[in-house]
């Protein structure tokens, strides 16, 4: 039987989902609310790294177009006042951030290329009945606003009502590489966390800098104050709160270079609340529509989890729609159980380092100073990024991060790993 499937939203689920369909000669469509040709006057999407993990499902796809920008590790910083913790780590294969107002529409660019469809509309809740009738499977990957948020919360894997930071993120210029061209990490606490990411964007290499500012803190300002209303006072505001709260990414600034990288439309600013929603759901002729990426489970974007949480889901829902002929719950029920380990590892980490990173509890800062003291650790902790429910493994409890120290650290006697480790890496 030949299927058809309606993909609803062409972000990085959307996408990927549909490359993979097509590979496998799957007649997928995709529906979306906005033309390649939109994304280069929009405002900043967000500023999403690329972790290998996802890299390497591109490069299967033949749509990793940026093999050689990616970056190769982490340098963290956390300012306790008299005794700051500063380390680095390298990732086993370098992660990668490309502008999504460029990777987005190059990809939906290949789909086309490839005689995937796309049409462009908004899609409401009633539409979604009507793909039904005509599709075999409606996916919804319409990201973290509109339409998902009509879908009921799975409360016990949603902690919070509101965003727990407020964000302010942005594209510069002026600011040079560290000696390798990594992500820095920044804590600054009571106030704050900040992400340097190497990023391609239209005027070739830039640097996201993504402040997650604490609610009341010190840096909440720049979560409130708008570029356009006066650039000069936006940047001389950034270079003071870089200089007090994230001295090693100031420590590289040029002050008469920094600015946007592009234009005013370089800055997003608001918060993200985290949620978690049923992966499916019932439309009103009684057929499912399976939820992906974003809608289906959003993260806080301090641990940079979503994109490739996404990518993930994509990949296990082409592998189960291309291995199944009917589309009922029992299907809806593989999907899930095959993508929990990491949707809800990455979002259960994320959760716990937005409160772990604004308390800094001693056994967090303990387990930080002995990851900053041997390189071996800092270098798993670092690619682990790619492998968020190994960190949600080690993270789940303070006797788990210490066992995870004593099996991993330099010279420490090799033992039986001692986490629970369910699914497939990849
Ligand atoms: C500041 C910031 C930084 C981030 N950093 C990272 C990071 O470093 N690493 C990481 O992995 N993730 C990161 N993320 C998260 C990442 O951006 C998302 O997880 C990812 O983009 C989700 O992809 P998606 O396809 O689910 O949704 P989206 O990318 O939001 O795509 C949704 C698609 O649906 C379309 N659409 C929406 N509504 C409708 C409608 N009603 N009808 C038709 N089409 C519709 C949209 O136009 C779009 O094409 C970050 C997020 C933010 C905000």
């Amino acid at each position: 039987m030949s299927k058809r499937i309606a993909i609803v939203g062409a972000g990085t689920a959307g996408l990927h989902l549909g490359l993979y369909l097509n590979e496998k000669g799957i007649d997928a469509t995709i529906f979306t609310d906005r033309r390649p040709e939109e994304y280069a006057n929009v405002r900043l999407l967000n500023t999403v790294a690329h972790h290998s993990v996802t890299t390497v499902r591109e490069d299967a796809l033949g749509v990793n177009h940026w093999p050689n920008d990616g970056y190769f590790g982490h340098y963290y910083y956390v300012g306790i006042p008299g005794m700051p913790i500063r380390f680095y780590g390298d990732l086993a294969k370098p992660s990668r951030a490309v502008d999504y107002r460029i990777l987005l529409p190059t990809l939906m660019q290949d789909f086309l290329d490839r005689g995937g469809r796309i049409e462009y509309r908004d899609v409401g809740v009633d539409d979604l009945t009507d793909l039904s009738d005509a599709y075999d499977l409606v996916v919804v990957g319409t990201g973290k606003g509109g339409l998902g948020q009509k879908f009921a919360r799975d409360e016990q894997s949603s902690p919070f009502a509101d965003p727990q930071r407020q964000l302010c993120v942005g594209l510069f210029k002026g600011i040079a590489e560290p000696e390798t061209r990594a992500v820095t990490f920044c804590i600054s606490p009571g106030a704050g966390e900040m992400i340097e990411i190497p990023t391609v964007s239209f005027n070739g290499h830039s640097t996201a800098l993504v402040f997650e500012n604490h609610i009341g803190g010190d840096l909440e300002i720049l979560a409130k104050t708008r570029y356009e209303d006066d650039p000069q006072a936006f940047r001389q505001l950034m270079i003071d709160k870089l200089r007090k709260h994230y001295p090693i990414t100031a420590e590289r600034l040029d002050e008469d270079e920094f600015d946007v990288a592009n234009s005013h439309l370089d800055i997003l600013q608001g918060g993200v609340t985290p949620a978690v929603r049923h992966g499916h759901i019932k439309l009103d002729n009684g057929k499912l529509a399976v939820l992906l990426g974003d809608a289906h489970a959003t993260v806080d974007p301090v641990l940079g989890q979503g994109g490739n949480m996404a990518s993930y889901a994509a990949h296990v829902l082409g592998e189960e729609i291309t291995n199944s002929e009917v589309f009922d719950e029992l299907f809806c029920e593989r999907v899930d159980a095959r993508r929990a380990n990491r949707v809800l590892g990455a979002t259960r980490w994320t959760n716990f380092m937005l409160t772990n990173l604004r308390e800094l509890p001693n056994d967090f800062v303990e387990f930080l100073g002995r990851v900053a003291m041997d390189r071996q650790l800092a270098d798993r902790f670092t690619d682990n990024f790619n492998y968020p429910e190994t960190q949600w493994d080690i993270f789940s409890s303070p006797e788990n991060m210490v066992a995870w120290i004593e099996a991993n650290e330099t010279g420490a006697e090799e033992t039986e790993r001692p986490f629970a480790q369910t699914g497939a890496q990849s």
